[in-house]
């Protein structure tokens, strides 16, 4: 059942009139129409078995918290608050976690969709795929993402048009198209010399560079994203190598800082990785071949990994019925092994790590499987929600405001049946998701609860 509109806000009138607590009102998916209405006027309260502190590390029996419009106003334990003229969501035993942060996606594109295919893929087009992606990554609990690399801004308009409530997603800070080398991992080598094709990021050289990152941020990034070697799903580049100079880096990284944007790299090789960490990059996506010396500067400079695991384990498992071209394959062969035994080496090393999925590589919608792949690594499931909660917010610069439930903050939850920190998959399994106080999927309470359309 799915209430309409004018019924919805007819109840919620009602309930809110009567001063009455109403479990199951709030069940509703709620479609978009109703965020500035929720912004404004509604208080819910939230209670459910226990809540996950990232910045403890701990669960916390018994939680109550309120919400007004979309920031969190008090969070106790045990005791209700004497608000009365709220909106109950009763959670019964289940676990209520922070909004899920991912700072590593690709939602204007699919799985499968990089090679000769993508090329016929237009901005607009690009742009819709996103407003479907952004609807199944919301809906898997995660309300804030870094999308890192897009053509023609589709990442723009697709971050606006979320933030004006014209489609459901998440919360989204963007880079537009990623920055690189010409014939490099993010330029497109796929078409021959007479088309004279290069990819929107391309920049050569110390004052194109400079040129480049201040027309992505013109024309909206929030984030200015790299790459730093060659990679898996770019023809006729070596992932073993550099791309960017060290003093290309330093050029574009100072820039981006001097205009008050963070910087992701995309960096394979040893030498890459080592040489943007010297630049003062600020998170080292993927790190594939890190090694021990990069490992040591990364923790001197305080970078962040981002280690986008759970593609490894997904490609081994369904890369065969993906018919890639035959120098991916080759590429991965070697990619997937060095990378789990880099990643796990860093992890135990106590490099500070935010998770990122690099979703669109592999359908959208699967990102939780991150917190899953990196406990296979090595990591406490504490330590993997960490990652996906506190850890990821700074690296976004915004951990005043997301990545854990605390009076002041902005209200993103998630609530999962069951205990976590011992069944780290239960993550991948998300049943309620509030983002900025509206509530987008509950299938854990209440009789009136509606299933949310998917
Ligand atoms: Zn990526």
């Amino acid at each position: 059942m799915e209430l309409s509109n004018s019924c919805y806000v007819w109840l919620r009138r009602v309930t809110l009139a009567a001063g009455i607590l109403l479990p199951g009102i709030a069940n509703t998916f709620v479609q978009n129409s109703f965020a500035e209405d929720a912004k404004s006027v509604e208080t819910v309260v939230v209670r459910a078995g226990r809540l996950f502190d990232p910045v403890a590390g701990r669960m916390l029996e018994r939680p109550v918290i309120v919400v007004v419009g979309n920031k969190i106003t008090s969070v106790a334990y045990d005791n209700p608050p004497s608000t009365v003229r709220a909106t109950l969501i009763d959670l019964g035993d289940a676990t209520l976690l922070p909004g899920f942060i991912d700072v590593h996606t690709h939602l204007t594109s699919n799985a499968g969709g990089g090679g000769y295919e993508g090329l016929g893929i237009s901005t607009p087009r690009a742009a819709l795929i996103g407003a479907k992606n952004a609807r199944l990554t919301l809906l898997a609990g995660f309300t804030t993402v870094r999308n890192v690399g897009a053509e023609g801004y589709s990442d723009v308009a697709l971050r606006d048009a979320i933030n004006a409530g014209d489609v459901i997603g998440p919360r989204m800070q963007v880079s537009g198209p990623a920055l690189g080398i010409t014939g490099g991992h993010c330029d497109n080598s796929l078409l021959p010399f007479e088309f004279h094709y290069s990819a929107e990021g391309v920049a050569d050289g110390p004052e194109a560079v400079m040129h480049r990152v201040r027309e992505v941020i013109k024309y909206g990034a929030d984030v200015i994203k790299f790459c730093a070697s060659g990679g898996v799903f770019s023809k006729g580049d070596n992932p073993l190598l550099e791309q960017y100079s060290p003093q290309e880096m330093r050029v574009l990284i100072e820039e981006s800082h001097r205009l008050g944007r963070k910087v992701a790299t995309h960096a394979h090789s040893a030498i890459s990785i080592k040489d943007a960490v010297g630049a003062g990059v600020d998170s080292i996506e993927h790190g594939i071949f890190l090694d021990d010396e990069g490992i040591a500067l990364m923790k001197e400079h305080n970078t962040f990994l981002v280690p986008t695991s759970y593609p490894l384990f997904w490609f081994e498992e369904h890369a065969p019925q993906m018919r890639l071209p035959p120098w991916v394959m080759e590429k991965s062969a070697i990619i997937i092994p060095a990378a789990k035994k880099n990643m796990a080496k860093a992890f135990h090393a106590g490099v500070r790590v935010a998770l990122g999925t690099d979703a669109g590589v592999y359908p959208h919608g699967l990102n939780g499987g991150e917190f899953w792949s990196m406990v296979e690594l090595g990591m406490t499931p504490t330590q993997a929600l960490q990652s996906g909660t506190v850890n990821a917010a700074e690296l976004m610069g915004w951990a005043d405001r997301i990545g854990a439930v605390r009076e002041g903050m902005l209200a993103d939850m998630v609530a999962v049946n069951g205990d976590p920190l011992t069944d780290v998959r239960l993550l991948q399994h998300v049943q309620f998701v509030m983002k900025d106080g509206v509530v987008y999927r509950n299938e854990l309470s209440g009789p009136n609860s509606a299933p949310h359309s998917r």
